[in-house]
């Protein structure tokens, strides 16, 4: 319980000496703590400790968690991973947040499912700006570059933009595991580009969030903008 405490707090120092060194507030970012195959107990002392944002990627997970933390009236669930369209009720009906927007298909799905719940789920639209083909999302790996690949997501974001019950907050992204720090960094100012150029096509779109960041990269992301960083092993440790 008291070594949770202080892993937060380590944690929240970090993100406010990231911020420090960009000149920006750490009230601005929003940690997530990624409590993915972590006990239901991890998670409450992280909420005895103050954390509010909790992260899972298994909709049956966010389910049983939400289902068993009812009680904890201001904690927010974020669904972080990739969603196949069968899998998507729970969260439609349990998250407060949805983190990876990858298709066109799971936007309509989410969106019809909203609707007749009468919910408004947040999201943020997935993006791949590393051109890893390991790495969900739509491609941007050469949006500076192509006009098409430019206009091709312009014109998803304004298909997901216009689903009722579907406010598009910004754009999440991966950066690759185990690369030099300048290929972290690259990535990560890449996606707050895009981002930027996004919102000024779509100027009432306001859109301007970024997910961005993990345990071992969240500073850099806080550097480039990042205003959700997702924080899972420095907080809960390793997984496996
Ligand atoms: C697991 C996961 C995280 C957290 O990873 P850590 O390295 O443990 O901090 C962040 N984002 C996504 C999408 C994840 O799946």
């Amino acid at each position: 319980m008291e070594n949770k405490k202080q892993l937060i707090e380590t944690v929240h120092h970090r993100i406010q000496r990231a911020a420090a060194c960009a000149g920006r507030s750490a009230e601005d970012i929003t940690l997530i703590a990624v409590s993915k195959m972590k006990s239901v107990n991890d998670i409450i002392a992280a909420y005895e400790a103050g954390v509010r944002h909790f992260g899972e990627n298994r909709a049956e997970e966010l389910e049983q968690k939400s289902a068993a933390l009812n009680d904890l009236k201001d904690l927010q669930w974020h669904f972080i991973g990739h969603l196949q369209s069968r899998q998507s009720m729970p969260i439609a009906k349990f998250a407060h947040c949805f983190h990876a927007i990858d298709r066109l298909k799971i936007a309509n799905h989410l969106s019809r499912q909203l609707q007749e719940l009468g919910h408004t789920l947040p999201v943020f639209i997935e993006v791949n700006v590393s051109g890893e083909q390991s790495k969900g999302g739509f491609d941007c790996a050469d949006w500076e570059n192509s006009h098409d690949q430019r206009g091709a997501f312009l014109d998803a974001v304004k298909t997901i933009a216009a689903l009722p019950n579907l406010p598009v907050r910004g754009l999440m992204t991966m950066a690759p595991f185990n690369a030099p720090e300048a290929d972290i960094r690259s990535v990560f100012r890449r996606l707050r580009q895009l981002s930027e150029w996004l919102n000024t096509e779509l100027p009432e779109l306001d859109a301007r969030a970024l997910s961005m960041g993990m345990s071992g990269d969240f500073e850099i992301a806080i550097e480039e903008g990042a205003t959700h960083v997702r924080v899972g092993s420095a907080i809960f440790g390793g997984r496996r």
